[in-house]
Order: C-alpha cells, then structure tokens, then sequence
C-alpha cells in the first residue's frame, strides 16, 4: 500500500542528487515524466536522444521499480557517462504528481499501454481522464506534450474523447508527429509495446499539446 513508500512533501522535496548524481551542479529540473513506466524500455531509449534532459519513471509496483533502478545503474557501469540522464521512482503517480513535479515544469509526459480497467465503474482509475488532466496540464508547460499510445481501442477512444473535450490540450496532426523522434519510439520502445507487436496488434495512439488558456 502507499504507506510503503516516501512521500515528499513538495517538488522542492526530493534530493535528486541521488537520481541523477552528474547533474548535481546543473540546476536542472526534470523536464519528462513517463507515468507508469513499467520496466523502463522507453526512458533507456530516450536518454541519449535527449542526453540533457532529465527523465523520471514513475512506477507504482515496487519489484518493477527496482528492477528499473538496478537496469540504470547496471548501464551506467557499462556505458560510463550515459544513461545519468534517467532515473525512477515507486510512486501512485495518479495520487502524488503535484508532490513531484511543479507548476508548468514538464515539457513531455507519456502514458504508454496504460491498463485499461474495462468496466464502467473502474473508468475513474483510469490515468487518463479529465480530472488528472487538469493535474496533467498543470505540471506541462504551454507547448508541452502528452503522448498517449494503447492496444486496447476502446481505451485509445477514451483518452482521446478526453484529451479532446479539455480546453487546455489541442491535437497534434500525424504530419507534425512524423517528424517527432519521439512518436516513432511510442509503438516500440517498452516492454509492452513490444509484446503487442509480436503478437501483431493494433495500436491506437492520442498526442495532444498544452496550449495556453483562450477566453
Ligand atoms: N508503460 C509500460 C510499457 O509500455 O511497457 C508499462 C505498461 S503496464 C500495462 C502499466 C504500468 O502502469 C504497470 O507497470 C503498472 O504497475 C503501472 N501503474 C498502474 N497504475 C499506476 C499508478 N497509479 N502510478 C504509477 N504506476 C502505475
């Protein structure tokens, strides 16, 4: 349960010295967030893409978390200097991410195959919908960007029925995506991702921006 793991009280709260020990004297803030990270496929792939950015997972099942922290360390011993850029933390991250991340700090957030809690009743647990998007474009940035991907297409509905009914997110085209690095990494850079395209799935994605609010 969530008394099994640290709280902070604030943004300010947490030593990341600890998580990201090369930066220590850079001041920077963590910039992506990737919300139920699982085993870590898509922060590994882009830590070099963006090697100045920090990175956090937030991943709420304890063994998953510690796997993903074991696997950073393990690639930093073996690529020195690499991998700094990327860290994690066991957090409910539907619960606590304004204990985490500050007003308009991020400038990309992923949910990628995020469980589908099918039933109508488990609809609120869901980490899409429109009260944490409200958090969600609170942590953003104007400009800032929500990648959303999922196998499941009722789901991949949902988020989008969301992410299009709220006033603070916009559509991003399929042209503007084709020339994201990132978008390509969202069908195939996790360990869920992966499964889904050897078992030859479909995958319905949802990428909207944080746009200023408009009277
Ligand atoms: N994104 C990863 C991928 O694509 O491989 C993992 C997908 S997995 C289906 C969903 C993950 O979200 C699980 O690892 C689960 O433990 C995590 N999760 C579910 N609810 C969460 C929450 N409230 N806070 C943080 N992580 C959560």
């Amino acid at each position: 349960s969530d008394s099994h793991f640290p709280i902070p009280f604030s943004p300010a709260d947490t030593d990341y010295s600890q998580h990201y020990p090369n930066f220590v004297h850079s001041n920077l803030k963590i910039q992506f967030a990737d919300i139920g990270c699982g085993f870590g496929g898509l922060l590994i792939k882009l830590s070099p893409l963006f090697p100045n950015t920090l990175m956090l997972g937030m991943e709420l099942r304890d063994k998953v978390s510690e796997y993903v922290k074991e696997r950073i360390l393990a690639l930093r011993s073996s690529n020195l200097g690499q991998y700094e850029n990327i860290s994690v933390v066991r957090t409910n991250s539907m619960k606590y991410l304004p204990n985490y991340f500050g007003k308009a700090q991020l400038s990309k957030m992923f949910f990628l195959f995020p469980d589908p809690h099918f039933k109508e009743k488990n609809h609120r647990r869901r980490v899409i919908s429109i009260p944490l998007l409200d958090e969600y474009a609170y942590v953003l940035d104007v400009g800032g960007i929500i990648y959303t991907i999922t196998d499941v297409e009722e789901l991949g509905d949902w988020m989008k029925h969301c992410l299009e009914t709220h006033p603070l997110f916009a559509t991003i085209t399929d042209e503007e995506l084709s020339v994201d690095p990132v978008f390509e990494l969202l069908a195939c850079a996790t360990e869920e991702g992966q499964k889904v395209a050897r078992n030859g799935g479909q995958t319905f994605h949802a990428v909207y921006r944080r746009i200023a609010f408009v009277e």
